[in-house]
C-alpha cells in the first residue's frame, strides 16, 4: 500500500517532512512497516504557489520481511524492511492520517492518498517538470480506485499523488533532523564531515562560508544532510557536533537528479518549466537593481537569462560573457520577467575579443589619427586623411573563463540540481 501526502505547511512553520515522522511513528506503533525507505520527493520548482521546496512524500506501508535497515529515531527506533509480505489495513492506516492532518498548520491545503496500485511514473514525469491540474490527479485516482483526502483546497492533491508516481531511476538521500530545541551546530564539525564523507554534498559553501544543511525558514527541520550513499549518512550525523536531535529519518529522493530539465529550443520555452537550452550569447550582460545580472541568448529567437544576486561569485563569471559566445543555458524558467533563472552553465565556445591599444597613424604625416565617432572610422587631424576602423592596432584579450560547465554555488543551489563533479554517486 502507498501513502502520499502534502501540503501540510504553511510559512509560519511545520513541515511536510515533520508530519511524515508522525505518521511513520503511528503506522509502527499499529505493527506495520515501513517498505524501503519514505520518499521525499521534489516536484516543480518554478511552481508560484510552492511555500518552499516544492517536496511531497510517500511512503509503502505493510507487514514487512527481509532484511531490515535502521532508517530513523522517532522516540523508537525505525527499521525499513526489504520487502512487502502483507498489505496493511487500509482502514488502519487511514485513522492515522485523518487524526495526524487535520491537526496540520493553518493555511495549508494537506491532502493525503491511500493506493493499492502505484500510479504511472508519467504523472511524477509531468509534476516535476510542468503544471498539473487537479482535475487530471482525480482522474489517475479514480482509474486506480484510490482513497484520499483534503482538508481544505484539493491543490495538494497533485504532491501527494505525483511523489507516489515517483519510481527511482535516479536517487540520493537525504538524512533529516528535527528538534523544537535549541539549534547550534559547530561550523569545524560540519567542514571535517563534508571532508571525511565525499559520498554526501551540499554541506558547506566554502565560497560564501555558509552551513547549507540548515533549512531557510521556521520549521522543526534541524539540519539535512544529503548523500548518494545512504550507508554514510548515519556516521556523518554522528560526527556533527550540535544541539539535541529529537528525533531523525532517511528519506530516498529525486534531489540532485536533474529529473526536473528538460532540453528545448528557445522558441519552445514556456514559464514555470526547467529547461536546458543552447544559443549565442546576444545582450552582454549588464547588472540591474538589486544586483541582478542579466544576458539573453539567440538562436533567432531571443530569451533573457538571469543570475540573480543570491547566485553571488556566479555573478562574476557569467559578466565574463560577450557577443557571440555559444553556450548551453540549465534553469528555471519565471513568466514575469520571462527569463530563465540559471543553474548552470556550459560554455561551448568563446569568441576572440580584442581590445584596441592604439589609433592608426596617417602615412603622410606620422601623426595618430582621431576617431570620428563609433564604428565609423578615423581622421588625420592635419591633413584629414581617413583611415578604417579595422587599421587600428588591436590585441587579443585573454577570455577569463574557459570552455566547461560553471555552477552557481552551494549557497544558491536547487534541491533538484545535480551539482556538478563527482560527488554525487547515485546509487541504483
Ligand atoms: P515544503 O518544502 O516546506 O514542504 P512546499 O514548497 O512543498 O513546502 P507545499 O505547501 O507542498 O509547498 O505547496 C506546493 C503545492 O503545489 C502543493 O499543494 C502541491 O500539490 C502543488 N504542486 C506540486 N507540484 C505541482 C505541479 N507540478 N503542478 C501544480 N501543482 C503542484
Amino acid at each position: 500500500m502507498w501513502v502520499g501526502i502534502d501540503d501540510t505547511d504553511s510559512l509560519h512553520g511545520g513541515c511536510t517532512t515533520y508530519i511524515a515522522t508522525e505518521i511513520v511513528k503511528e503506522i509502527c506503533n499499529a505493527g506495520y512497516d515501513i517498505i524501503g525507505y519514505p520518499r521525499l520527493v521534489r516536484l516543480n520548482p518554478n511552481i508560484p504557489w510552492k511555500t518552499r521546496g516544492n517536496g511531497a512524500i510517500a511512503l509503502q506501508i505493510g507487514v514487512g520481511g527481509g532484511k531490515r535497515e535502521l532508517i530513523g529515531e522517532i522516540e523508537e527506533k525505525v527499521y525499513g524492511c526489504a520487502y512487502k509480505k502483507r498489505d496493511a489495513r487500509a482502514d488502519e492506516i487511514i485513522s492515522i492520517l485523518d487524526k495526524i492532518m487535520k491537526n496540520a498548520e493553518g493555511g495549508a491545503n494537506p491532502a493525503w492518498v491511500v493506493t493499492e496500485k502505484k500510479f504511472s511514473r508519467k504523472l511524477y514525469s509531468k509534476a516535476v517538470k510542468e503544471i498539473v491540474s487537479v482535475k487530471e490527479v482525480k482522474r489517475t485516482l479514480a482509474e486506480t480506485r484510490a482513497k484520499w483526502k483534503t482538508y481544505r483546497k484539493e491543490i495538494g492533491l497533485i504532491g501527494a499523488s505525483a511523489a507516489i508516481a515517483w519510481k527511482p531511476l535516479n536517487r540520493t538521500y537525504e538524512l533529516l533532523t528535527y528538534t523544537h530545541g535549541e539549534k547550534f551546530i559547530e561550523k569545524e564539525s560540519v567542514i571535517k564531515m563534508d571532508t571525511l564523507f565525499p559520498s554526501t554534498f551540499n554541506n558547506y559553501d566554502y565560497e560564501n562560508d555558509y552551513i547549507a544543511l540548515l533549512p531557510h525558514s521556521p520549521s522543526p527541520v534541524f539540519y539535512g544532510i544529503r548523500g548518494g550513499d545512504v550507508g554514510e549518512l548515519k556516521k556523518a550525523m554522528e560526527m556533527l557536533e550540535t544541539s539535541e536531535v529529537e528525533r531523525w529519518i532517511i528519506y530516498e529522493t529525486n534531489q540532485a537528479t536533474d529529473e526536473h530539465l528538460q532540453r528545448k529550443k528557445i522558441e519552445e520555452v514556456k514559464p514555470y518549466e526547467s529547461v536546458i537550452v543552447k544559443g549565442k550569447v546576444e545582450k552582454e550582460p549588464f547588472t540591474i537593481e538589486g544586483g541582478h545580472v542579466i544576458f539573453s541568448i539567440s538562436n533567432g529567437a531571443e530569451i533573457d537569462c538571469a543570475a540573480y544576486e543570491p547566485t553571488k561569485g556566479f555573478r562574476n563569471i557569467i559578466k565574463e560573457l560577450k557577443k557571440g559566445d555559444e553556450v548551453v543555458v540549465y534553469g528555471g524558467v519565471r513568466a514575469k520577467p520571462f527569463t530563465i533563472n540559471i543553474e548552470k552553465i556550459e560554455v561551448k565556445k568563446l569568441v576572440d575579443v580584442y581590445k584596441k591599444v592604439e589609433n592608426p597613424i596617417c602615412k603622410k604625416c606620422k601623426k595618430h589619427m582621431k576617431s570620428i565617432g563609433k564604428g565609423k572610422g578615423y581622421k588625420c587631424p592635419k591633413c584629414g586623411a581617413k583611415a578604417g576602423e579595422n587599421e587600428a592596432k588591436y590585441v587579443k584579450i585573454e577570455r577569463k573563463i574557459k570552455p566547461r560547465f560553471y555552477e552557481v554555488p552551494v549557497i544558491a543551489r536547487r534541491h533538484l540540481a545535480k551539482p556538478l563533479g563527482d560527488r554525487v554517486i547515485y546509487q541504483l
